[in-house]
């Protein structure tokens, strides 16, 4: 069954009705651009085929109920409960089960952004092929899924950029995860072949056409399936060491300087401090590097790019771990056009630009190479820029 029956069949199971509406939206893979985007800088995200499903109907009551194929048991409130319950203080568990408060504070910031929906209640029963927590935005596909059904079972008319500003307070206020904006624009922004370009500064956005699907270009996303225990503190760190930077070469963020000042940069801050520096400014560079490319040279020309970007993840921003390493390695070795690590770093997942014709030979050296290193076996699977929300039923 497909998660879209998946939602229905819970809806039914939990009210014993048929919805009225299932919405849906997509989680993400960033192609490039890691770490710039808390940097005020540029990322490079697109939509792919994996969608969380939203089936909804409203209420006669102001009751809110929602279920998921994840949990045992739905989660209601009254929507009067939602600014009791939001924002969860900083440091403290919600007092909703955490899956559901990216529904429930979806719920509360959409009625805190826009004026004039009604207290009507809804019923919402979710479900989902996005793998959870391996760096593809199972998080923002929910938001985006239920924000896209609140917002036309409220008949709100909210606009896309205004859902994913929803989004990011749920997971920042509701959840309490300290995230940026990247991965609910790119689900809300998604199209076809096209990546979405974000200026994390002024929250510019752009869709650049990939060419991948003319080109027939496939992106293969290689799970290592790895979460290293130091992932909270070595972003923190890397955080710092960012905030650090920009105080010694006396800007606001990163994002004010250019390759230009690298030379300075070396001379006014410690070795470990300059290295993230330079990662950080020339992975902006290689952001509107590709962008640029993209557009004058087709997707066959990003491959240097995607590459440099790994080897200045590994060498100088010190995120990779050996099993990324493996697969980004392997993967350029059969063929691929480029490929890097994706997501935050210390485990998760990498991607490789592959031609159509060679994905099973790269997925099966990639999938043989990692028990021959001794490694956990990766979960291997293709993603292609999709569609952002839409209503399916
Ligand atoms: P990622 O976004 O990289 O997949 P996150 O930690 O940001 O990882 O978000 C994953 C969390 O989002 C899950 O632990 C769960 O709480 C919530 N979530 C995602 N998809 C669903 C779903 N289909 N049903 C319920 N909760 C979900
Ligand atoms: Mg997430």
């Amino acid at each position: 069954m497909s998660a879209l029956d998946d939602a229905r069949a819970l809806f039914t199971h939990v009210t014993g009705r048929d919805p009225e509406g299932i919405w849906s939206a997509p989680g993400r893979v960033n192609l490039i651009g890691e770490h710039t985007d808390y940097n005020e800088g540029f990322v490079l995200p697109f939509a792919i085929p994996h969608r969380t499903f939203a089936a909804a109907q409203l209420r006669d009551d102001d009751r809110i109920r929602v279920a998921s194929t994840f949990a045992e048991a739905p989660v209601e409130v009254g929507i009067d409960d939602l600014d009791r319950l939001f924002p969860t203080a900083t440091g403290v568990e919600p007092a909703v089960p955490e899956w559901s408060a990216y529904a429930l504070g979806v719920a509360w910031a959409l009625r805190l952004a826009v004026t004039g929906a009604p207290a009507r209640g809804v019923d919402i029963a979710i479900a989902s092929d996005v793998p959870v927590g391996a760096g593809l935005s199972s998080s923002a596909a929910i938001e985006g899924a239920v924000a896209s059904a609140l917002n036309e079972l409220w008949n709100l008319d909210a606009d896309a950029v205004t859902l994913a500003q929803v989004g990011r307070r749920a997971e920042n206020e509701a959840v309490g995860a300290p995230t940026g904006i990247m991965d609910q624009m790119a689900s809300m922004l998604g199209r076809p072949d096209a990546a979405t370009f974000i200026d994390c500064l002024t929250l510019e956005t752009r869709s650049v056409p990939t060419g991948f699907t003319a080109e027939g270009l496939e992106v293969l996303v290689m799970d290592t399936r790895v979460k290293h225990a130091h992932s909270t503190g070595g972003y923190r760190e890397r955080r710092e060491a960012c905030e650090r930077g920009a105080a010694l070469l006396g800007i606001p963020s990163l994002r004010h300087a250019g390759v230009d000042d690298l030379p300075r940069a070396a001379e006014l801050m410690d070795d470990v401090t300059f290295r993230r520096v330079r990662h950080v400014i020339t992975e902006n560079q290689r952001v509107l590097d590709t962008v640029r490319t993209l557009t004058e040279s087709g997707p066959r020309a990003i491959g240097d790019l995607l590459v440099a970007s790994h080897a200045s993840m590994r060498d100088d921003f010190e995120i990779s771990v050996p099993e990324l390493d493996l697969a980004v390695e392997t993967a350029l070795s059969q063929g691929a056009v480029g490929a890097r690590m994706t997501g935050g770093g210390f485990g998760g997942a990498a991607i490789a630009l592959v031609p159509q014709e060679d994905v099973g030979k790269i997925a099966d050296a990639v999938t043989k190479a990692f028990p021959d290193a001794g490694f956990a076996a990766p979960h291997v699977f293709t993603v292609h820029p999709s569609d952002g929300p839409r209503r399916d039923a």
